[in-house]
């Protein structure tokens, strides 16, 4: 086990026990609640070698592709032919991390990917002990921009050669939180395994109204009151590594590593996602 993922489990009092592979190609289910749907889901892991990482669920196969997104409102959500998964964010932020791009299918039995502790932690011990198949070519973007609704996402100027870097920065008006940025180099996101889901109390009751949010529980997700947050935060810019994890898991819908500084700014999930995009109509 990789001592910054021992040592975020410690910090984060989370179970690194979660191992499911067993050596016979199937891995056990890990399962939980949906954040939004309040729905219990469970995944498992079936061997594929050589095979790009896909999602299977209702009898269907969902390619990790930002073209797969149907839906970005707080979370992101891929859909095929019907079929349909919630929250992917965090799941595929940790095969980022981790560099996982082939060699097995993530079986979702349920309309949501469990949240677990609110951090990509639990799948990144899920998949610790599985050693990652050659990442396919990094693809070097040309320059790109998106902006939605006070969001950004970007390039910055890139040294051939150099590892992938993000840099995020987020600005919240509330006294805990404020303006915070993150920027890291691939070797760094490790350290954005542990950053959990937040919300805000004030907004919770829309959100409840709107369908969502319904598995919002004080042990996987940070809700902020007036005055601080609900639970003991995993350090004072946990809000904006959280932030960061997300962009990688949108990120990871390019379709292959990329060679590249990427900034975001306040930017969603449907900024994330559109500058994916366009990303992969460049490759
Ligand atoms: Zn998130």
């Amino acid at each position: 086990m990789n001592t910054t993922l021992q040592k975020l489990a410690e910090n984060a009092a989370v179970n690194s026990a979660i191992r499911p592979w067993n050596g016979r190609g199937v891995s056990s289910w890990i399962q939980g609640i949906g954040i939004h749907s309040g729905v219990n889901s469970r995944v498992r892991f079936l061997s594929a070698p050589n095979e790009p990482i896909r999602i299977r669920t209702q009898k269907t196969e969902i390619m990790l592709v930002a073209e797969s997104v149907i839906d970005t409102t707080l979370a992101t959500k891929l859909g095929y032919r019907g079929a349909r998964v919630s929250t992917v964010e965090h799941l595929l932020a940790a095969l980022y991390v981790l560099g996982h791009w082939r060699g097995f299918v993530i079986e979702v039995d349920g309309p949501e990917i469990p949240i677990l502790d609110g951090s990509g932690l639990g799948w990144a011990f899920a998949l610790a002990e599985l050693t990652p198949e050659p990442t396919p070519n990094p693809f070097n973007p040309y320059d790109t921009a998106v902006e939605i609704r006070g969001g950004y996402v970007g390039l910055e100027s890139f040294k051939d050669g150099e590892p992938m870097q993000i840099s995020v920065s987020v600005g919240f008006a509330h006294p805990a939180i404020g303006e915070q940025s993150w920027s890291g180099q691939q070797a760094d996101w490790l350290k954005l395994l542990d950053a959990r889901t937040f919300g805000f109390e004030r907004e919770i009751e829309r959100l409840w109204a709107s369908g969502r949010g319904l598995g919002a529980r004080e042990d996987n997700a940070v809700v902020y009151n007036e005055t601080g947050p609900s639970v003991p935060t995993r350090g004072a810019d946990e809000v904006v590594r959280h932030k960061a994890l997300d962009l990688l898991g949108d990120l990871y819908l390019v379709g292959r590593p990329l060679q590249a500084h990427v900034v975001s700014e306040r930017a969603s999930h449907e900024a994330h996602v559109a500058f994916a995009l366009e990303l992969r109509s460049q490759s």
